[in-house]
């Protein structure tokens, strides 16, 4: 079920169906937002999910040493580990995607993500300095001057 955008990203009179309808200001503030949400409960909860099963896998294979089970079940508990781990970080990046979209800071030729995702980069004021896509060059902002 898809959850409704927080009231502070939703401007005003848009027109959903024209690509990048956005100003600049409405672009930056739209980015503020988005790095407050990306960042919110459900990021540190999918790091802290992946640290456990992490440390689970640890704690596998200290117990494997302990009682001399065969040495071949370190390498599936490592692999369970990362891949138990991997399930909330995919479901974040895929919320997150989500969450770019519909807020329409892809870039409406090629999907780039128009800000931040998970490190701090700068994309966004590179976006907002340039007018451009960074990856495909398309121009983001035609209306102004
Ligand atoms: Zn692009």
């Amino acid at each position: 079920m898809p959850e409704p955008a927080p009231p502070a990203l939703q401007l005003p009179n848009q027109e959903l169906d024209r690509a990048l309808s956005l100003t600049r200001g409405e672009f930056a503030a739209l980015a503020v937002s988005q790095r407050r949400t990306s960042r919110d409960w459900r990021s540190w909860l999918a790091g802290a999910a992946f640290v456990a099963s992490l440390l689970g896998a640890s704690g596998l294979m200290t117990l494997r040493e302990r009682l001399s089970w065969s040495a071949h079940l370190e390498w599936w508990f490592l692999a369970l580990g990362w891949a138990v781990g991997s399930i909330p970080i995919v479901l974040w990046a895929r919320r997150n995607h989500r969450l770019l979209g519909e807020h329409r800071l892809l870039c409406p030729s090629c999907s780039e993500p128009l800000v931040d995702t998970w490190l701090p980069r700068g994309r966004g004021d590179r976006v907002l300095a340039t007018g451009e896509c960074l990856r495909c060059r398309t121009l983001l902002f035609p209306d102004e001057a």
